[in-house]
């Protein structure tokens, strides 16, 4: 029984050999085939919603599936870093948002002239605050 299973994984390992896989931008794919899922359930009564979202679920299956089998892996790399530049920056935003809101220390300010984000203890009343980057003045509430 092992070995049944050792030269399944390995056929699949020697198939799956050059071939692109699964990258982040796969994974995407894979969430809003979900999403797409999900809505087919909520909005099954509707017969147009229906037939476009089976469209866009089979077109993503099958954007899914060439991807993952393509052998050509210069221009799957470049599409998954085209992808990656787009996302990490918005993740790291998120990411940066929710530590802020966590942060009950300290009061968040964004200036208005570089977007720069001033960070003051929080508590203190009505304050001004002089940005760091620019030098314009903010006056806010801590
Ligand atoms: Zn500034």
């Amino acid at each position: 029984m092992r070995n049944f299973f050792y030269r399944i994984t390995s056929a699949m390992a020697r198939f799956m050999y050059g071939r692109n896989g699964t990258d982040q931008l796969n994974l995407a794919l894979l969430v809003v085939y979900l999403i797409i899922c999900v809505l087919q359930m909520v909005l099954a009564r509707i017969k147009a919603a229906m037939v476009i979202l089976n469209l866009l679920a089979i077109a993503l299956a099958a954007l899914v599936l060439f991807r993952v089998f393509s052998r050509n892996l210069a221009r799957r790399r470049a599409e998954n870093a085209r992808f990656l530049s787009w996302w990490t920056p918005l993740k790291n935003r998120a990411a940066g948002a929710r530590q802020r809101r966590q942060d009950k220390e300290h009061k968040y300010f964004t200036c208005d002239g570089c977007k720069t984000i001033c960070r003051v203890p929080a508590g203190k009343g009505k304050i001004e605050i002089t940005c760091p980057k620019c030098g314009r003045k903010i006056i806010g509430k801590s």
